[in-house]
């Protein structure tokens, strides 16, 4: 036996009768014995399929208890669990079905999987095997068990394969450095074909022994109910969840007494959402991640979260983080360069792609390709991704900042900043903004705060209205998607 490859078993064993999995839709619940069963039943399902170590399972199904089941019986049998991502087009899952070639497809009727491959099964057809003892294969600790494609904000998806070692030490580094237990419940609508949806807390909180309701579309209102409804204690979400949620009249006239703390990744999160929630007591912070690495790497305490709003604080107990410019010396306090991290949460390489490993994987350190700054206490903050770096005449603008500024006013609801292509200042800063009220009455309101703000160069040189902006699969603000808006307006 292998405990890496199995703890869940023995988790299950150790807390047989604790709830693990509820789906929040279909209230069915598994508790830890019941979710051993059905992870036993899959992989006899996989054994009898002849599947060999390595080969890879993909799953095409929406946010379910079930996956979980797969996700556990292919590390048993040393298979590639692949969720894909069942918002993209035909094209883009054809390219990433090509680039993983899947021994096997796994698909829910729910989400009308498009793809056809010569192996496709139900999710249902596990429920045929009357066996329910584990059947396994010899694994090593390096060897793949999860690969996840990352959802392409900045480019063509890449396979990040990440192994038990992966997978585990960012589970237990997420245990010990945020203090999980067996009593905390989270509250998951994050995709589950995305790191935030298993890595972020799902999986390292089954490994504490703790429980994870699953929900599917996300609602608002639903999602905060449902917080009071099953006690949860820590639940994480991207912004524009956030956002719609403290609009809400159930977040409005409700407290959340059992929440020990709203957790905000993915994307920089708008200061106005700290405000709504330490407006209630509540405790939020933000987190940071990327695929892959973890995702997680930072903690910050309560204390410090509050004083420092923005801040991501200091790297996990085992893991590294550094700041480096240009000459990659580590940045003095104050100074904005690249974020690296290093762990044994680090993926393994890229599917099919040793040239963009080499690129990103140096010396064991992940160059994260975002742009972070350390204040003298030693605490990290997120300034943006460097590819986003507005450069205008001549000048480094983050957009993040000029974003932070304008999401002051209090009837914006929405900002992105990019960069826009200009003949004489190389960029100019475009500012995309959601606000509900007519165009004239805030422009000149907006132009005020900026002038008061922010330097003159960092001012948006054009301010764009949207009803709303475009969102990723994941729930992030599409920046590729604004500046192909912009492309296709000057065309
Ligand atoms: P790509 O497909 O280009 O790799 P992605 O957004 O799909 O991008 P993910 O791994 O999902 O890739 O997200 C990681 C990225 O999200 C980080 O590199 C960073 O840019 C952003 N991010 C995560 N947390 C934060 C945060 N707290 N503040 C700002 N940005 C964040």
């Amino acid at each position: 036996m292998f405990v890496e490859q199995e703890w869940i078993l023995k988790r299950a064993a150790l807390t047989p009768h604790h709830i693990a999995l509820i789906n929040l839709t279909s209230k069915e619940q598994w508790t830890y014995q019941q979710l051993s069963e059905e992870i036993g039943k899959w992989s006899q399902f996989f054994e009898r399929q002849q599947l060999q170590k390595g080969s890879r399972v993909a799953v095409f199904a929406r946010n379910h208890i079930q996956l979980f089941a797969v996700l556990f019986a292919c590390g048993l049998r040393g298979l590639i669990y692949v969720p894909l991502n069942w918002r993209l087009s035909m094209e883009e899952l054809t390219q990433i079905v090509e680039d993983a070639t899947p021994a096997i497809l796994l698909y829910d009727e729910a989400s009308h999987c498009p793809l056809v491959l010569e192996k496709m099964f139900s999710l249902h057809v596990s429920q045929h095997e009357k066996e329910i003892q584990p059947s396994r294969q010899d694994v090593d600790v390096n060897d793949p068990w999860l690969m996840i494609y990352t959802g392409g904000t900045t480019g063509r998806p890449k396979g990040v394969v990440l192994s038990f070692q992966s997978v585990n030490w960012n589970a237990m580094n997420t245990i010990i450095s945020w203090g999980l237990h067996a009593q905390d419940r989270t509250l998951n609508y994050m995709p589950m074909f995305h790191t935030g949806g298993l890595n972020a807390l799902c999986i390292p909180l089954l490994m504490a022994g703790g429980t994870v309701i699953i929900g599917d579309k996300f609602d608002a209102e639903e999602a905060l109910q449902a917080t009071n409804q099953y006690q949860t204690t820590i639940s994480l979400f991207v912004p524009t969840m956030y956002q719609a949620m403290i609009a809400t009249k159930y977040f409005q006239e409700n407290q959340f007494p059992s929440m020990k703390v709203f957790l905000s990744g993915g994307a920089p999160c708008p200061h106005p959402i700290y405000d709504a929630f330490y407006n209630k007591g509540l405790f939020f912070k933000e987190g940071y991640g990327l695929t892959e690495a973890g995702p997680n790497n930072f903690y910050i305490d309560r204390e410090r979260a509050y004083a420092k709003k923005g801040a991501v604080g200091k790297s996990m107990q085992f893991n590294e983080a550094k700041i480096i410019n240009l000459t990659g010396q580590s940045c003095a306090p104050g100074e904005v360069g690249e974020l690296l991290v290093k762990g044994k949460h680090m993926f393994r390489f890229y599917w099919n792609n040793k040239q963009e490993t080499a690129n990103i994987l140096q010396d064991g350190w992940l160059k994260t390709g975002d742009l972070a700054m350390m204040d003298e206490d030693g605490d990290f903050y997120i300034v943006g991704r460097s590819k986003e770096m507005i450069i205008s005449g001549g000048e480094n603008i983050y957009p993040q900042e000029v974003e932070q500024c304008l999401l002051r006013h209090p009837d914006v609801r929405e900002v992105a900043v990019i960069g826009v292509g200009d003949a004489y200042w190389g960029e100019i800063v475009t500012a995309f903004i959601v606000c509900p009220h007519p165009v004239a009455s805030i422009l000149d309101d907006l132009n005020e705060l900026c002038h008061q703000q922010l330097g003159r160069y960092k001012m948006p040189k054009q301010m764009i209205f949207l009803d709303e902006l475009p969102k990723t699969s994941v729930g992030k603000i599409d920046k590729k998607a604004l500046y192909k808006l912009v492309d296709s307006s000057i065309c």
